[in-house]
């Protein structure tokens, strides 16, 4: 008598410029994820080791900084689910990244850590070089292992420049492993997007009006308990609860929010589109993508 062969549970990658970005972009739509049986790891791809106000702080000091920030993401992913095994860091230089995406010639000095390898033994490839084809060669390594079917990558109109670099390292990487998994692409730097600022769990997660045209939204409604998880997984981020609560605490809404088809060269919009045409529920068990998988 044959076997049916087993069938692959839909594997998902999200992927963080900086510990934290993960929960605050997508602390639900993980839990989501999880209880439909998919496979869920997370890239950091810096450990956030950076600090404009402590330039003049010792290199230890961001090493440490760089050390705990990582165990705050364990926590908060444990919390979510996720076990620490399926939690990679790459630790690449914060506050770097778009200098490494535009200079490959030398490998960076991180101002902050001045490393200019990975500084982190338990890093992904401690010791690689603070480069462009390092950064990119790991991600190609590691999306040809994981092949994900689904990636949660920062949006190209995101204006820290890490934010804007994961993008375009990611799509370089995607382009060069020739993969398609879906892209879903979400916003956490945009001026003082979201408002209101700080907790305020009743509001829904709308896009900004200028981001609003030649784009393609789609929610993830947080149940109630999915929204409790990911205000508890908010907490673990203690390093930058005194400088950035508020903002911290703008992400925990009823919703999450993704972009599919972002236009990377969107300027000032001549047409406000209403939002309802803009928004495809992904609510509870109805992800019209995921049903696909
Ligand atoms: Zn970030």
């Amino acid at each position: 008598m044959s076997r049916l062969p087993k069938q692959r549970a839909p594997r998902v990658l999200v992927i963080a410029p900086h510990p934290d970005d993960e929960v605050l972009a997508t602390g639900g739509v993980i839990q989501e994820h999880l209880r439909k049986g998919h496979v869920v790891k997370v890239l950091l791809v810096t450990c956030g080791d950076g600090q404009r106000r402590g330039l003049l702080l010792p290199s230890r000091h961001f090493l440490r900084l760089g050390e705990r920030r990582y165990h705050e993401s364990l926590k908060a992913l444990q919390i979510l689910g996720v076990h620490e095994k399926r939690l990679i860091t790459l630790g690449y230089p914060d506050r770097s990244l778009m200098r490494l995406w535009s200079d490959s010639s030398k490998p960076h000095t991180s101002p902050y850590t001045k490393a200019c390898t990975v500084p982190y033994e338990w890093a992904y490839r401690p010791g690689a070089p603070y480069t462009h084809e390092a950064l990119l060669a790991d991600l190609k390594e590691i999306f040809t292992k994981e092949h994900p079917q689904v990636i949660y990558l920062p949006h190209p109109r995101d204006r820290h420049g890490d934010h804007h670099a994961v993008y375009l390292f990611t799509r370089a990487a995607l382009h060069e492993s020739k993969l398609h998994p879906q892209l879903r692409h979400y916003l956490i730097h945009y001026g003082a997007w979201p408002l209101p600022a700080g907790k305020c769990s009743d509001k829904p997660l709308l896009p900004p009006r200028s981001l609003r045209q030649g784009t393609h939204w789609v929610i993830h409604e947080l149940r109630p308990e999915q929204l409790e998880r990911k205000c508890q997984a908010i907490h673990c981020y203690r390093s930058q609860m005194h400088y950035i609560e508020d903002h911290l605490f703008s992400y925990a809404r009823r919703n999450e929010l993704f972009d599919l088809q972002p236009s990377a060269s969107l300027t000032v919009p001549t047409r406000l589109i209403r939002l309802p045409r803009l928004l495809i529920g992904l609510r509870r068990g109805q992800s019209s993508v995921l049903s696909r998988e």
